[in-house]
């Protein structure tokens, strides 16, 4: 595991820091948890409540991603990233599924490694060789974050969960947190022929309020583009998202047969850019 990863890594039990031998992370209260085969943690402390995105689901993102359906996320993402100044510290990526937009965003930061977090075994086993400077643990973002006060620069959420407080304990002061999340129109041409569930409002707009004074929203920008995509990779883009859970393969490609060989869709997404504020008159009730 990167060492700088490493040492931003707390034992989900005690907050304590890890040392990693051959094939586990140890605390020096003797919690163990197992490295797996395919180089990945998890750091859990109760048995996982949810499973998280299943295999075909990681391979569905892995197909859109390899076909840069989603380009102009990425984009957007990426170049957020190589722009904001950045305090000490490691690029975490929350519900990073395999990793994708955390190994592009540390191509443009050369100067930081990256840790992802995802709840499925399936995602940790891809993001784990998503980039050299990454690691990867499986971890319930619901169930606090097993990472060390303050120790993250920067902090991705791409259509992921937001856990508020945790988010304000692990950015360190003058940190930056980029959240993508999904427009009303976002896939809409494959809302009806997917039975996609539908995204009630325009969820960027809440979110100052949601994350708290903790953080200050600097930039709120839409990114939309329109992608010309096969029958297929409607199925995989239609397949890969929350309606991924409730969708069969069988139903999937059901509904492809339906569509014509090529159609449009539209992509359509905010990018929020928040900066955590410097802490003011000690950190005591900020520390875990
Ligand atoms: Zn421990």
């Amino acid at each position: 595991m990167h060492p700088a990863v490493l040492a931003a890594l707390v034992c989900p039990h005690d907050g304590q820091g890890l040392q990693q031998d051959a094939r586990s992370l140890a605390c020096a209260a003797g919690h163990r948890f197992d490295l797996a085969r395919q180089g990945y943690a998890t750091l859990i402390r109760r048995p996982l409540a949810h499973s998280g995105d299943p295999a075909p689901m990681i391979e569905r993102r892995l197909r859109v991603h390899g076909a840069d359906l989603l380009g102009a996320v990425h984009t957007a993402v990426v170049a957020a990233a190589r722009a904001a100044a950045l305090p000490p510290g490691i690029v975490c990526d929350l519900g990073a599924g395999p990793g994708t937009y955390l190994a592009a965003v540390l191509d443009a930061r050369e100067d930081r490694a990256g840790l992802a977090i995802d709840v499925s075994k399936a995602a940790a086993r891809r993001a784990a060789r998503c980039h050299q400077r990454a690691a990867s643990i499986v971890a319930d973002v619901w169930d606090g974050l097993p990472v060390a006060t303050g120790s993250v620069a920067l902090l991705l959420d791409v259509f992921a969960p937001r856990p508020a407080e945790e988010l304000a304990r692990v950015v360190a002061p003058g940190g930056t947190l980029l959240v993508v999340t999904p427009l009303p129109d976002h896939l809409a041409e494959l809302r009806g022929p997917f039975d996609l569930l539908d995204v009630a409002e325009d969820k960027a707009a809440s979110l100052p309020d949601r994350l708290g004074p903790a953080f200050t929203e600097v930039a709120r920008d839409r990114v939309e583009d329109v992608v010309e995509v096969r029958a297929s990779q409607a199925a995989d883009l239609a397949g890969m998202g929350p309606s991924g859970h409730h969708l069969d393969v069988g139903a999937l490609e059901a509904a492809a047969r339906e569509l014509p060989a090529a159609s449009e869709v539209r992509v359509a997404v905010t990018l929020s850019r928040f900066v955590r504020r410097e802490v003011r008159g000690g950190a005591g009730s900020l520390t875990r």
